[in-house]
Order: C-alpha cells, then structure tokens, then sequence
C-alpha cells in the first residue's frame, strides 16, 4: 500500500531536538497538509538496560566514544527497515550524516526527492560504528565541509532542502527550477517578451539580486532598469548579476553552467 507524500524519519539521540525546525513556513505547511510526515524516533528507546546506553568506547583506543549497532539497528528495524542489501533504492534511501560524506548538494536534494522515504541516522561524540554505515546506510552524507557536534542539524537541512523540492510544496511549481543551482529553461530564455518572473532560469548559476520597497532605502536606490519596465532588459540585467555574483562568490559552479556565447562575453569583460 502506497501513501501519498513523502516519509521521513530520523534517529537520534536527542529527539526534542527537532521541536521547532519543522514548524514554520513552508516546512510546516508541507507537514501540515501530509505532503510530509516527519517521524523522530529516539536510540534511547532501544536499549535495554538501566542507563539506556546508546555509546560506548572506541576500539583502538583514543578519544571520545562511539554511537553503538544495536540500538539504531533496532530502531531501524521497528521502521521496517531491512539491511541495505535488500532494499529497493529507488523507494526509500537510509543516509548516514557524517562529515566523512560525500557532500550534500541540490542534485543529491533532487535524487532523495525522488524517493518515498528517507531515513537519517545522526551521529554524535566522535561518531557511528562503522558497520552502521557499511550495513544499514546507503548514502554518507555531509552537509559541508566543517565538523559539528551531531547529525541532527544536516538532517534538518537536509528535510528542509528536499522537501521544497516536492511537487506542491512551493507555491509556484517553477520556483525551485529558477532559483540559485537551478537548471535554465531554454523555452523561457528564448521568449523575449516573457515577463521577466522573480526566477529566472538560474542554469547552474547563483540566483540574482533582489529588491522590493521602498524604492530609496537611506539614501541607497534600488537599480533603476528594474522599475523600468523593459522586460528584456530587466532579464539582462539579472543575467549579469547572476554571472557577476557566481564569477565573485562561487567561480567553480561556472565550469558546470549553461552559458550562452553572450555570457562568456560577459564573464570575459570581468576577468579582465
Ligand atoms: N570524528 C568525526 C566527527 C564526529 S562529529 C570526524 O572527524 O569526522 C559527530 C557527528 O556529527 C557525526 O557523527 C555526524 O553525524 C555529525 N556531523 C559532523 N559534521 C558533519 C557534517 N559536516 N555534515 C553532516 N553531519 C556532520
């Protein structure tokens, strides 16, 4: 039996932890009207003696302890979750979050909205038994490159960047195609006289500038070609601020973009 909307489910040891994240906006709109359902499951009830112990000490010695097997296999299990080797991946995905991770982009966002459930297992201390991972998970994933003290943050980027990408979730089904790292529209670049909407084809590329009232904020004017308007030059305008912005903040994005020949013209004028 399939249920309509996207399951997700996260193990952890510190449940009161996702209290607040998912209720607001459009997180909480998506939960609210069961595009979502977020399930948070705590290891701590799983164990099965008196201190409810979910770590232990690292083989090898060293510092610091280590998430245990059993309680996440456990819990795990109580999902109906079966060993990585047996399961159908285009169906439901079970990721590790770890700084060890392959890294967390929006095609990955893609490739999980596309399944029907995720699961995620955050670590804490200096992290999960590796045979979580080898035998459970089927993705290990890092949401940058930085340590943080536990996989509860990057599970909640990572529900939170998936599920913006489900159909329905956003308000106008082309916001998340137009935004920053989107891929362009190529019938939409070529309607000149299209109206220039707030999210232009992004194409790989940064999202532009935006503005909105009042027109002069402390003596600072918004760009006047916008309030102009000439929708092809709003939509070259924009275009130049999304190179310029890439060029500036994230030049390795360029090397994946979809430039036209006029871009490269431009990227060239700034590289001077
Ligand atoms: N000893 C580990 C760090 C452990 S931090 C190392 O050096 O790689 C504790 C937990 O925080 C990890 O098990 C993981 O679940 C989470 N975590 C830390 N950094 C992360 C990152 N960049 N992305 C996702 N999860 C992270």
């Amino acid at each position: 039996m399939m249920k309509s909307g996207m399951q997700f489910d996260i193990l952890t040891i510190f449940p009161e932890f996702f209290e607040s994240p998912f209720r607001h906006g459009i997180l909480r709109r998506a939960v609210e009207a069961g595009q979502v359902r977020i399930g948070v499951h705590d290891l701590r009830a799983f164990t099965h003696d008196r201190h409810r112990t979910v770590d232990d000490r690292p083989f090898g010695g060293g510092e610091g302890m280590v998430l245990k097997t059993e309680p996440i296999f456990e819990a795990a299990e109580s999902l109906g979750l079966t060993e990585k080797s047996a399961r159908d991946a285009k169906r439901e995905s079970v990721v590790l979050l770890s700084a060890q991770g392959k890294r967390f982009t929006q095609s990955v966002a893609h490739e999980l909205a596309a399944v029907e459930r995720v699961v995620f297992i955050c670590g804490r201390y200096e992290g999960v038994d590796e045979r979580v991972n080898e035998m459970l998970c089927d993705r290990e994933l890092s949401i940058g490159d930085y340590v943080l003290s536990g996989g509860e943050l990057g599970a909640a980027v990572i529900v939170d960047a998936v599920t913006r990408l489900l159909p329905g979730v956003l308000g106008n089904a082309d916001s998340a195609r137009f935004e920053s790292f989107g891929k362009a529209d190529a019938a939409l670049e070529t309607m000149d006289d299209a109206a220039p909407r707030s999210m232009h084809g992004a194409g790989g590329l940064l999202d532009y500038p935006h503005y909105t009232r009042p027109p002069v904020f402390r003596g600072a004017a918004v760009p006047e070609v916008l309030s102009g308007g000439d929708h092809a030059a709003i939509r070259k305008w924009r275009r130049e601020r999304q190179l310029e912005k890439t060029f500036r903040n994230r030049p390795d994005l360029l090397a994946d973009a979809e430039l036209s020949a006029e871009d490269k013209k431009f990227l060239a004028r700034l590289t001077k």
